[in-house]
């Protein structure tokens, strides 16, 4: 294994120093270890053969067996091509290569049988392949199993390194070195779980005999993978937790005491009690803490951030609360600032439109001490915001922040803040151990009291005057409503023609009543003072999009109409959702999309009408859309990057290897056991790049 990390693949045959080059550039694979683990993107069936007279549009590359008929040249310049006429006996086509010309009217010959691999095309009632795979009938490979696709670049393609190249010098190591591909995994954890062991999983999954053995090879090394991450983010949760020194708050004084006598808008929930209590106890460790608050929308997350902070402020340390957006930025600091005022506490604003004036006031507050709680966007963590003595930091919306943006705010103090991170964005259990592994986690999992769920309703265009009928009623007693349009990126102007002809329907419809309008293009200024007109109740109706996806706060708000419902993510519609049902009222949200939808967009729009629960939707969202953004975004914030295993689709396999991680730590901390040694070795291979990311966590 060690000989196999340290050679670079440019001494193998038919590498050399120009190709290797490409393969580190292209693929990041630079040693042969590099390349063992470079696995197949999907694979083809190459155990059965088609005939011509058989083809259709929708085969995938398929094989079949005959001979050339002839060749020709044809066009002229750049745009020359061979043309190959290719015949099984059932029927013929044409094969049409574009380069190397020559080369290949030389290879192929007129009275040989080949197989041929590719996907069939038609022109002009014609059946061709473009640049086939071209191989000897009697050679044993052609007529096996599966056979594994490598995805490639065009550059690579064009120094002629093709899938076949790579199938060859992967089976070349894999029979060369074959005794030295040793298992990390201890034998008895191998036997156990009735395993394949790594070498036979390599060998599988690059030359499948079956799917059987194909699914068994790949799920081993997804789990090694996996648990290779695990012991690697429980090791890493233990280290802190033994040495990272935090501040110690030892008490509970007259902030704290004084807001909770006084200033309490509401009697908290039991569970924003209990995740109080969590906190408080894990700040007075004398370590530091580190702990992710997860609570549906709604739940009330920000009045604990609150009564957190204050708590820091009574041991004699400033807080910190980041933001992803300004509005939300916004909105935390008028909350926070209106519930405090009463007891002497400084808050200030601070985000990227902050003016300079302000700024350096701030500036200066934040290193004398005397600005207690500061509130803003991402442009809280630039180096030049200097605290005092930070003692506490609330992260809202982690999920839009990534893992380093974490680790700078660390680094404000020279005794670490404790951190809270919040997130309503329901991940998938599985997930969030993976992503926010190293966190303790504590859960708001109840709702204010008084609190009915959404109603939920899917409506079509031809239901639009009802629709419109029921939002009167619901504006006639004092509520109020959000229009919610899609403004997506590719479609800018589309969007836009239909965000405004939908403002001026409302306008039109609801003429007796106070619109407001924002989206996201809107100048900051333009955007809040629309904001406020509504949040104030001056405005009835707010035609917007979905830049009122986070957190805005307006209780009186029950109905929300969303146009083109069709055309959000579950989890978004979640969000959404999520800005009605804050008060008393029952709240309504009516997805509306045109009158004919696909059955699949109609089960996927039910299951909104179905559930108020995130992590039903959340689950549901990433079996429908597949893992797509969300695997994107998670793995940003990984100490490797994962060659097999998804975050997304592989739940059951990250909990299990989770639990033996947790299991194998548990009896060996150090992994000097002597049936570990193997396993410590590949951890050390595989995270020595990564040595620092513990840190910054
Ligand atoms: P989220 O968890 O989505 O950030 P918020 O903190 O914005 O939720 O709270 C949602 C709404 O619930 C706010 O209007 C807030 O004032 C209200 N709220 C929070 N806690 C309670 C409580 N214990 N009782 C009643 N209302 C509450
Ligand atoms: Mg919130």
């Amino acid at each position: 294994m060690d000989r196999l990390r340290a050679m670079d693949v440019k001494f193998l045959k038919g590498v050399g120093p120009k190709r290797a080059e490409l393969l580190a550039s292209e693929l990041d694979i630079h040693t042969c270890y590099d390349l063992l683990c470079y696995y197949p993107s999907h694979y083809v069936d190459r155990s059965r053969y088609y005939t011509i007279s058989s083809f259709t549009h929708e085969m995938p590359s398929v094989q079949v067996q005959g001979r050339f008929v002839r060749f020709s040249m044809h066009g002229e310049g750049a745009k020359t091509r061979l043309v190959g006429l290719f015949s099984d006996g059932t029927g013929t086509m044409e094969v049409v290569w574009f380069k190397r010309l020559k080369w290949i009217k030389d290879a192929y010959r007129t009275d040989l049988d080949y197989v041929l691999f590719g996907k069939p095309m038609e022109f002009s009632g014609r059946w061709s392949m473009v640049h086939p795979e071209i191989e000897d009938p009697y050679t044993a490979e052609s007529s096996v199993g599966l056979r594994g696709v490598y995805s490639l670049t065009e550059k690579l393609r064009n120094r002629g390194i093709t899938s076949r190249t790579l199938h060859q010098l992967i089976q070349g190591l894999l029979r060369a070195y074959a005794t030295e591909i040793h298992d990390p995994l201890p034998p008895d954890l191998v036997r156990g779980m009735h395993m394949m062991t790594k070498y036979d999983a390599l060998l599988t999954v690059h030359n499948p005999p079956d799917n059987d053995r194909l699914v068994r090879a790949r799920n081993r090394l997804k789990f090694e993978e996996l648990l290779m991450l695990q012991l690697n983010i429980l090791n890493y949760a233990r280290r802190r937790s033994l040495s990272i020194l935090g501040h110690r708050f030892t008490q509970v004084g007259h902030y704290f005491n004084t807001f909770y006598r006084d200033c309490m808008p509401f009697e908290l929930t039991g569970a924003q009690k209990r995740v109080i209590k969590e906190v408080r106890a894990d700040m007075n460790t004398g370590r530091q803490m580190n702990r992710l608050l997860q609570g549906d929308v709604g739940s009330g997350k920000t009045l604990v951030a609150l009564m957190c902070m204050l708590i820091a402020l009574d041991n004699g340390t400033q807080a910190c609360l980041m933001a992803p957006t300004e509005i939300l930025a916004t909105q935390h600091y008028e909350t926070i600032a209106a519930m405090v005022a009463p007891i002497g506490i400084n808050v200030k604003l601070l985000t990227g439109s902050t003016p300079k004036k302000q700024r350096d006031v701030i500036h200066s507050q934040l290193l004398d001490g005397s600005l207690h709680i500061l509130i803003g966007t991402h442009a809280v963590i630039e180096d030049v915001v200097r605290f005092r003595n930070l003692g506490f930091v609330v992260i809202d919306e982690q999920h839009r922040f990534g893992v380093a943006q974490r680790g700078r705010m660390w680094k404000k103090n020279t005794l670490p803040p404790h951190i809270l991170v919040m997130t309503a964005t329901p991940i998938p259990r599985t997930l969030a151990m993976t992503v926010y592994g190293d966190l303790d986690v504590s859960v708001i999992d109840e709702l204010p009291p008084g609190r009915k769920p959404v109603v939920t309703l899917l409506r079509y265009e031809n239901h639009r005057m009802d629709v419109y009928q029921a939002m009167a009623r619901q504006l006639r007693e004092g509520r109020q409503v959000y229009v919610v349009f899609p403004l997506i990126r590719e479609n800018e102007n589309v969007d836009m023609k239909s965000l405004e002809e939908g403002y001026e329907q409302i306008c039109e419809v609801f003429r007796d009543w106070r619109v407001a309008y924002v989206h996201g293009q809107m100048k900051p200024a333009e955007k809040d003072a629309q904001m406020n007109l509504f949040a104030s109740h001056e405005a009835d109706i707010l035609v917007a999009t979905t830049v009122i996806e986070v957190g805005v706060n307006v209780p009186n708000a029950t109905t929300m109409i969303i146009e083109n419902a069709e055309r959000f993510g579950l989890s978004q519609l979640h969000q959404l959702r999520g800005r009605v049902g804050r008060g008393e009222g029952q709240s309504y949200c009516v997805l509306m999309t045109k009158s004919k939808i696909s059955t699949e967009t109609r089960s996927r729009l039910e299951i909104m009408t179905s559930t108020t629960d995130g992590f039903v939707v959340a689950e549901a969202d990433l079996k429908m859309r597949g893992p797509g953004d969300l695997e994107g975004t998670m793995q940003s914030g990984m100490p490797i990057e994962l060659r097999i295993a998804s975050l997304t689709s592989d739940g059951r396999i990250i909990k299990l290897a989770r639990d033996v991680a947790q299991s194998i730590l548990d009896a060996d901390p150090d992994l000097s056991m002597p049936q570990h040694v193997l396993l410590r070795k590949e951890m050390e291979a595989l995270f020595a790049k990564a040595a620092d990311w513990g840190m910054i966590s």
